[in-house]
């Protein structure tokens, strides 16, 4: 495996004075907060000439690392927009902009599907074992999980993410490109490996980002990785390093069409059933004390409702992928961020502050919880397709029976853009405008 290009410094070390750098990514939303902060001067005309260079582990320097907190709502898009308005134009900004958008887009438009991750996830153990039954397939696989491939490059990117949790975006489009159309892998099984891998680990941007770069979300455009390209944005990561030692020289050079192995009523656009907007003030239901819990998932770490409430609780973590556990530094980010989000439910109430349990709690520990607290609701933030949104979804039954009810709302900001992301994104984009507007975020040129 080639590491030695992890410790190689860039020519210009001036990054360090400048960017976030990359210190480790802490697992709270004020560790969020400084990143973003940290990054704000990085965000405008810098972020559009250089966010496509790939330095190498600790020196992602041109992009913000944000996506671990994104992902988690740990800080939330608005936020983030806001932030980045308050320092910059929107003509400077647009394309920071546009990336978080691009966000919004996948998580809509799996939305618009919300069939396809369920079925992805279905057909992931049959797509293992069809790799299994091939030695030479299982070889490629087992290497690729293993970062021992031929490709030295491949293998520093297995090494980078299994450290750090993160690749920068550029990484990940040569990474999924190499292992569909040169190692010859399902992307399936990409799509898992790095689900389980990045912190920022996501059922929409991850699972249709592999979709993207295979050629099955616009019919027919892959993506491929060429060694050019990967010479002018990885210069500094690589070094003097030859093709032949990165493995360069063994790229695929030509992509092919890949068959779409998922049915097609679950490519299908299905309408969302808009719950209640985010500050609905709900009344009490019939016959009951109004005694509600918020409950909180990894999916929405920082959304209130507008009433106070009686009590707070915490999902634990849902397994992401059918096939095998998250990484060990998944799994302590995201057991770290729902400890600090419930530490969180214990400040910043305008009134009484509300009953918190001491940490996460699985299914049937968290309705003993609500029963033994007296609380007869739970409300929660909108849960876009993923695992906790199939157990939030599970929870509706025995919750019943125990006299509670469950209510879930929906943020403005996903009701805004949601409805726009059905198609490409170009029409969600040419929008970004109308929603800064809405949102009172325009600035001028
Ligand atoms: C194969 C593949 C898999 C991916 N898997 C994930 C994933 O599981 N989770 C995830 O959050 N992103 C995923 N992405 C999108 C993108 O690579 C990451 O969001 C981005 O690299 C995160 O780094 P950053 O925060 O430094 O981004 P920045 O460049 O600083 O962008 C700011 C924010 O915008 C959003 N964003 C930027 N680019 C994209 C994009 N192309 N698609 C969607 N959102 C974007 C992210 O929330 C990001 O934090 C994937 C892309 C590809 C090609």
């Amino acid at each position: 495996m080639r590491q030695a290009s992890f410790d190689e410094q860039p020519e210009n070390t001036s990054w360090k004075l400048r960017g976030t750098g990359d210190s480790a990514l802490g697992p709270t939303r004020e560790q969020g907060l400084q990143r973003l902060l940290a990054f704000m001067p990085n965000a405008g005309k810098a972020y559009q000439n250089h966010r496509n260079s790939d330095f190498g582990i600790g020196k992602h320097i041109h992009v913000s690392m944000l996506s671990p907190y994104l992902r988690h709502r740990m800080i939330d898009e608005a936020e983030v927009l806001q932030t980045v308005l308050r320092h910059h134009s929107h003509n400077a900004a647009f394309k920071f902009i546009q990336e978080v958008f691009w966000r919004s887009y996948w998580k809509g438009w799996l939305e618009h599907r919300n069939l396809l991750w369920p079925e992805y996830q279905r057909q992931l153990p049959m797509c293992l074992q069809r790799v299994q039954e091939s030695k030479h397939s299982n070889e490629n696989y087992e290497r690729a999980l293993a970062g021992q491939t031929d490709v030295g490059l491949f293998n520093d990117w297995c090494a980078e993410l299994e450290q750090t949790g993160y690749l920068h975006n550029h990484a990940r489009m040569w990474f999924a490109s190499i292992w569909i159309f040169t190692l010859r892998l399902p992307w399936e099984l990409g799509a898992d490996y790095f689900v389980r891998h990045l912190i920022d680990g996501d059922p929409a941007s991850n699972t249709l980002g592999w979709r993207w770069v295979a050629g099955l979300h616009t019919a027919g455009k892959t993506y491929l990785a060429t060694p050019k390209n990967i010479r002018t944005c990885a210069a500094l990561r690589l070094g003097a390093s030859t093709d032949q030692q990165l493995g360069l020289h063994r790229l695929a050079t030509h992509t092919f069409n890949l068959p779409e192995k998922l049915p097609e009523q679950v490519l299908q656009k299905t309408p969302i059933a808009w719950p209640a907007p985010e500050n609905a003030k709900t009344g009490c239901a019939p016959g009951k004390r109004g005694r509600r819990a918020l409950l909180l998932t990894e999916e929405d770490l920082t959304w209130r409702p507008a009433q106070t409430p009686a009590g707070c609780v915490a999902m634990s973590p849902s397994p992401r992928s059918a096939l095998a556990p998250s990484s060990p530094l998944v799994r302590g980010f995201v057991d770290a961020a729902l400890s600090d989000a419930l530490q969180r439910q214990q400040h910043g109430w305008s009134d009484t502050l509300p009953t918190v349990a001491p940490k996460a709690l699985d299914e049937t520990a968290l309705i003993d919880w609500l029963v033994e607290q007296g609380m007869d609701e739970v409300i929660c933030a909108y849960q876009p397709m993923g695992p906790a949104r199939l157990r939030v979804e599970a929870l509706r039954e025995p919750l019943a029976a125990k006299g509670i009810g469950l209510q879930l709302q929906m943020r403005d900001y996903d009701r805004l853009v949601w409805p726009h992301a059905s198609k490409g994104f170009f029409q969600l984009g040419m929008r970004i405008p109308d929603f800064l507007d809405v949102m009172s975020l325009a600035r001028g040129a």
